[in-house]
């Protein structure tokens, strides 16, 4: 059996490694390094897959956050709802813009932001609501884009972990995550389900206006050559990546696909296991599994749990033990938080299990067989 990871990049590059090989080649023999072919190959790729007007590549998931909320015009003071629950990355943009965080919790069942609690978070102060679709399934985009309508706020989705999820509304339209709320960013973090090489991100938006500002923003607040007209940043992403990208871009569906077997043949595994609850599947969307994430009932000892398996050469992360709200870099900071009983209850009971696109069976029957020896033990 060959050893268990994470994320298997590597052998994932095998298979692609011949394309992105002549690719980077060619941008390597042009000096094509910033803004090359590559770059707009992939932007036009993307808003095509997606569905999204605009595409707007930069240099991480992170700016694309920042550079969202700049673009939005948000102001110091401004409130912003947030999940406590999620990678520090949404949350930290919002305190470097001196917008104020207001932390709630999640559902226990899918982890995502509660409908119900962004709207009891609601002030007159609040500007925007950044849903975080995490692990991979979307968030109650339904519910969420009608508060948002209700109380006239903007809707940045966090779509870094889900990138071709998508969210089926009642009236049966269905919209990939990212192309729902006004702006979608994402990153393309090497672990990500669209990862290239380094760092890169992307912003969507089907707004004109709004797209022009994004760009404006993520390129010094320039609206043409040598002339600022607000304050904004460097953030790019460049051609190299890009190139990665574009070969990785064509085979997203088949990655899903992979991750979604692999998250069966766990799902199947742990069924009749009392002590495990696998990750819900919300019927409106569809799963693509950045994580595969277990809770554990409260008797199981979890860190036991880790220990037990890394004694076994199987590798598992707790994403995410301290929530955002317990976060240091808060501590001086302004910021409102709800009830918060469910996310620090999952922050003790979560465990994510090696998830991506080379899971064999084989080290799958030994994950699950070894997680189940502990749990029944
Ligand atoms: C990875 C991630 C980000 C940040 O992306 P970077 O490219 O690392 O800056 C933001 N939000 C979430 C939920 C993420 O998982």
């Amino acid at each position: 059996m060959k050893k268990i990871q994470m994320v298997d990049l590597i052998t994932q590059y095998q298979e692609i490694k011949s394309e992105v090989q002549s690719a980077i080649s060619e941008i390597m023999d042009k000096a094509q390094f910033i803004n090359g072919l590559a770059v707009h190959e992939f932007k036009d790729g993307l808003a095509n897959y997606l569905g999204a007007k605009h595409v707007i590549p930069c240099a991480n998931g992170t700016d694309a956050l920042q550079i969202s909320m700049m673009a939005l015009g948000l102001q110091p003071g401004d409130e912003v709802i947030t999940p406590s629950y999620t990678y520090i990355a949404t949350t930290e943009v919002v305190g470097l813009l001196r917008l104020k965080p207001v932390f709630v919790d999640c559902e226990k069942d899918t982890f995502n932001i509660s409908s119900e609690a962004i709207e009891k978070a609601i002030t007159p102060k609040t500007k925007a609501i950044v849903p975080v679709h995490l692990y991979g399934q979307s968030c109650d985009m339904e519910a969420i884009m009608d508060i948002a309508k209700k109380h006239n706020l903007y809707v940045i989705e966090d779509n870094a972990q889900a990138i071709g999820s998508d969210y089926t509304f009642s009236n049966g339209e269905t919209k990939k995550t990212g192309t729902i709320g006004d702006i979608g960013c994402t990153s393309f973090f090497p672990s990500k389900n669209l990862g290239c090489y380094g760092d890169g991100g992307a912003i969507c938006t089907n707004n004109d206006d709004l797209a022009d500002t994004l760009r404006m923003v993520a390129n010094h607040g320039q609206s043409k050559r040598y002339h600022h007209d607000m304050v904004g940043c460097n953030s790019r992403l460049d051609s190299i990546q890009a190139a990665v990208l574009n070969a990785k871009l064509k085979r997203l569906d088949n990655y899903i696909d992979s991750r979604r077997s692999a998250a069966n043949y766990y799902d199947e595994a742990f069924a009749q296991v009392d002590k495990i609850t696998t990750p819900y599947r919300d019927e409106r969307t569809k799963h693509v599994f950045h994580q595969y994430t277990l809770q554990l009932a409260d008797s199981v000892d979890r860190d036991g749990l880790v220990e037990y398996l890394k004694g076994k050469d199987i590798p598992a992360m707790i994403y995410y033990p301290i929530p955002a709200h317990e976060q240091k870099m808060f501590a001086s900071l302004d910021t409102e938080c709800g009830d918060l009983t469910t996310t620090d209850w999952l922050t003790t009971r979560v465990i994510s299990l090696p998830m991506h696109t080379e899971l064999e069976d084989d080290q799958l029957k030994y994950i699950t067989d070894s997680v189940i020896e502990y749990i029944r033990s």
